[in-house]
């Protein structure tokens, strides 16, 4: 293994490359990960000196208190390659600061845009070759901090890690989702920390999700927890509605995520002069609306999926179909979006960022 220090940071090679082994045609979503890894830990007030290495487990002590409080946040975000080779981001400035806002939520230290940026530039550069051309693949990227403190007392943790990992995807050709709008369970609450990408957000969603898929749904959309009337957001994507040729979404709070993929959606929409009402949406309205045939869409928006149509939703016994015009928002969207993201279309709002 070569060992080199570049600004300030540690890097060690992988001897050799797995990317032979990998079967890029059937790859299952986040199974798969590049040859290296970024890491920095917290100790002592500070961040030390960031390093990449070969992708490898961690040993970390059984009492670090990530395993016991669940101190942990995480981003999700993606590289695309253009036609040319060249590999790009999509407003990554956005997950760097959404990824600060978590830790500050979880009492966990901020991580520094030099860092951040320094690290995922000199990763991707070495990991270039894992981000394939073509229609929907990317490189998904995961940054994530833990608290690494070996200690079990129920207070913040002094030491942590930031990391980054990386992991090919396919394009994500997935059949429509069918929903089930939440009556009982709920994601998050007023005061809490639906805003954060925290990993606890997701467990808590598990055993409600696996309820639901029990009886041949797929996911559940996310009510308010005082009472289940307004329409929030899906468990990894934020929710769209299209009420005859008006666009409908609801406004972030502390309870909802507020997601890069519906901002981007909402400002392609404007582009297009689609109007974009955000306000708190309600079951009732949608329901009518569905009745009415004036809902003609429904779809979720995340950096995994880009857009998901949704085709059916379930409240109490009542199941509604969403019979789409031939014409959708949601492919038109999808295909705008992309092409930004490919550097195939001109980039108006500066949303790219070149590795
Ligand atoms: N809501 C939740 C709860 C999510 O986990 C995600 C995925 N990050 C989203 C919405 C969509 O956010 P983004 O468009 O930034 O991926």
């Amino acid at each position: 293994m070569s060992n080199t220090i570049v600004n300030e940071m540690k890097i060690v090679k992988a001897e050799s490359s797995k990317i032979q082994d990998v079967d890029f045609d059937n790859i299952d979503f986040g199974r798969v990960f590049t040859d290296h890894m970024f890491s920095c830990d917290f100790k002592d007030g500070k961040w030390q000196t960031p390093e990449i290495t070969p992708y490898q487990p961690l040993t970390i002590d059984p009492s670090a208190r990530v395993f016991h409080y669940g101190q942990a946040v995480f981003e999700g975000m993606k590289a695309f390659k253009d036609d040319k080779d060249a590999v790009w981001l999509f407003r990554p400035e956005d997950n760097f600061n959404r990824i600060n806002i978590s830790a500050k939520r979880l009492a966990m230290p901020e991580f520094p845009k030099e860092y951040f940026f320094n690290g995922l530039e000199t990763l991707l550069k070495l990991d270039k070759e894992w981000v394939k051309k073509g229609d929907g693949n990317a490189l998904y990227i995961r940054p994530f901090i833990i608290a690494s403190e070996p200690a079990i007392s129920a207070s913040p943790a002094e030491e942590y890690k930031f990391m980054i990992i990386c992991s090919p995807v396919k394009a994500y050709y997935k059949d429509k989702i069918k929903v089930v709008i939440a009556e009982k369970y709920s994601r998050s609450a007023d005061g809490g920390v639906g805003f954060a990408k925290a990993a606890g957000n997701y467990a808590a969603q598990f055993y409600p999700t696996k309820l639901v898929q029990e009886t041949g749904f797929h996911q559940v959309i996310w009510t308010d927890a005082n009472t289940h009337e307004y329409l929030e957001e899906a468990g990894t994507m934020n929710i769209f509605f299209r009420i005859n040729d008006k666009l409908v979404t609801a406004p972030t709070s502390d309870r909802i995520l507020d997601g890069i993929t519906r901002k981007s959606i909402i400002q392609i929409a404007k582009d297009n002069n689609i109007e974009v009402d955000i306000r708190p949406v309600t079951v009732k309205e949608i329901k009518e609306a569905a009745k009415d045939g004036s809902l003609k869409e429904i779809f979720g928006s995340g950096t995994a999926a880009v857009v998901s149509p949704i085709s059916a939703f379930k409240h109490g016994e009542e199941v509604f179909d969403v019979v789409e015009p031939e014409n959708t928002y949601h492919g038109m969207f999808k295909r705008q979006l992309m092409d930004i993201q490919y550097n195939i279309a001109e980039d108006k709002h500066g949303w790219r960022y070149k590795i």
